[in-house]
Formats: C-alpha cells, sequence, structure tokens
C-alpha cells in the first residue's frame, strides 16, 4: 500500500498501541519499561510507511534482509534526511554482505557464526564511523530444530571465547526466536531457558556484557518481557491495517 495521511495515522495508531501493551507487560513483570526497547520490523512495507513508522516515534528498525537496509537506509537518506533512528540487522547475514551491511548498522542481533563473527569484526574495523565498535547479539538456536536459525551451544562457547581476538565487535547480549508452533506457555519456557543460558554464560565470560537479550514479536512478546527480554521484535501488529 501506498503512503498517505490515512496510513500514517493508522501506523501511529498500531505504534502507540504496541509502546502501551509493552508498557502493560513491563508492569506485569514488575520491571521497568525504559529497559525494553521495541524494535519496529519493516520488513513488511517499502521505505514510504517505513519512513511513517519513524514519524510515529521508532528509532530502531529491524530487518532481516541486508538489502532492504541498503534501499531504505537510501531512500530515507533522500527523502527524510534528519530524522533519527538506527537500523537493527535482525535476520542472518552473508559474510559476503558484511561490508556494505555493517557500516548502516547500529546493533547486529543475529550473529550466528565463528567466521561471521570475523567477517563483521573486520567490516567493522575498516567502517568509517567515528566509533568502529559494533553491538552485536548471538543468536541462539534453544530449540535445537532443524529449520531454526541459530548458533548451537557448542559455536556459541566457539564465538564467546573467540570474541577477545576481535577488538571490533562489542558483546551486548543474546537473542533467541520461540518455535514456530510454539503456544504461550511453551514460548515462555524457551524464553526462560534462553535467560538462564544466558546467565550461565556471563558466570563462564565474565569479562563480557551479556546484559541484553532480543526476544519476542507480535505474538509472543509478553512472555519475553516475563522473563525478561530488552529488545522486543514487533514486525505485524505494527503494519495491521495497511498491508
Ligand atoms: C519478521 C521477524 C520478526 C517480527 O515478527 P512479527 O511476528 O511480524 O512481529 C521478529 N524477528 C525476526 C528475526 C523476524 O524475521
Amino acid at each position: 500500500m501506498s503512503a498517505t495521511p490515512e496510513t500514517a495515522r493508522i501506523v501511529a495508531d498500531n505504534w502507540k498501541r504496541v509502546c502501551e501493551a509493552v508498557v502493560e507487560a513491563c508492569a506485569q513483570a514488575g520491571r521497568s519499561a525504559s529497559e525494553v526497547t521495541v524494535v519496529g520490523v519493516s520488513k513488511y512495507v517499502g521505505p514510504e510507511l517505513t519512513q511513517q513508522l519513524i514519524q510515529a516515534g521508532c528509532g530502531v528498525l529491524g530487518e532481516n534482509r541486508p538489502q532492504q537496509i541498503w534501499d531504505k537506509d537510501q531512500w530515507l537518506r533522500e527523502h527524510a534526511s534528519g530524522s533519527s533512528f538506527e537500523w537493527h540487522m535482525i535476520g542472518h547475514l552473508q559474510r559476503n554482505k558484511a561490508r556494505r551491511t555493517i557500516p548502516l548498522l547500529g546493533s547486529l542481533h543475529s550473529l550466528d557464526s565463528l567466521r561471521l563473527a570475523k567477517a563483521v569484526n573486520d567490516a567493522a574495523a575498516n567502517s568509517e564511523q567515528s566509533e568502529p565498535r559494533l553491538d552485536v547479539l548471538l543468536e541462539v538456536n534453544v530449540s535445537a530444530e532443524e529449520a531454526k536459525t541459530g548458533a548451537g551451544r557448542e559455536e556459541i562457547l566457539e564465538i564467546a571465547s573467540a570474541l577477545v581476538d576481535l577488538p571490533h565487535l562489542r558483546l551486548r547480549g543474546l537473542m533467541a526466536m520461540s518455535a514456530l508452533n510454539a503456544d504461550a506457555e511453551q514460548a515462555r519456557r524457551q524464553f526462560s531457558q534462553v535467560r538462564e543460558y544466558r546467565d550461565q554464560l556471563a558466570g563462564q565470560f565474565p569479562d563480557l556484557d551479556w546484559s541484553q537479550l532480543s526476544m519476542g514479536m507480535s505474538g509472543d512478546f509478553e512472555q519475553a518481557i516475563l522473563e525478561g527480554s530488552t529488545f522486543v521484535r514487533i514486525g505485524s501488529s505494527l503494519w495491521t491495517g495497511v498491508v
């Protein structure tokens, strides 16, 4: 759908509703709402509607494909310079796309292999940003389903051990997804396992920052917030009525 004043109003309403639901979930979890950042996932829409989400107040945009970030970033620079936002990459990043993608990112949630970590470190080193250090989260596959993305526990250990030699990466924590067919209770249990795993890693690698947890999407962010999520990645709920 093309962007109109009507879509701007709907997107702003959706944004407000999602933010209120996140605040409510934080209250139920006994947590401060300031601990949780909503990543507005813009993969379902084009740059015009993405801009309307920024105008509604969303300052962190999530995309799962590098090409979308390249294209939208350029469009927003040309058409909406001055708007303030950052990109968070939440999907698998191919190594050969790191060099072009990394300079555009505020954070990479989906670091899922040692080879990618090395490529991202090199790309961050060569990026022209004033501080050549990129925030990264390690994407863990907790359910060990074959079709799932993310690294297994052995690989997480391998990456965490290597970070000392990758000075352009700044670890912030873990990212995970619940299983596709999980109900609310199962999703909560999986998020709880991620939190426990994070606590274990924090004991094992006390010099690294494990404070952030990227967990929860439109269908399960309440459960994720109950289990300590600090980034909820919300897509579909933000675009009801416009796609
Ligand atoms: C699409 C996507 C989301 C958003 O999911 P919704 O169910 O649309 O809220 C979150 N995380 C990742 C990795 C995604 O690809």
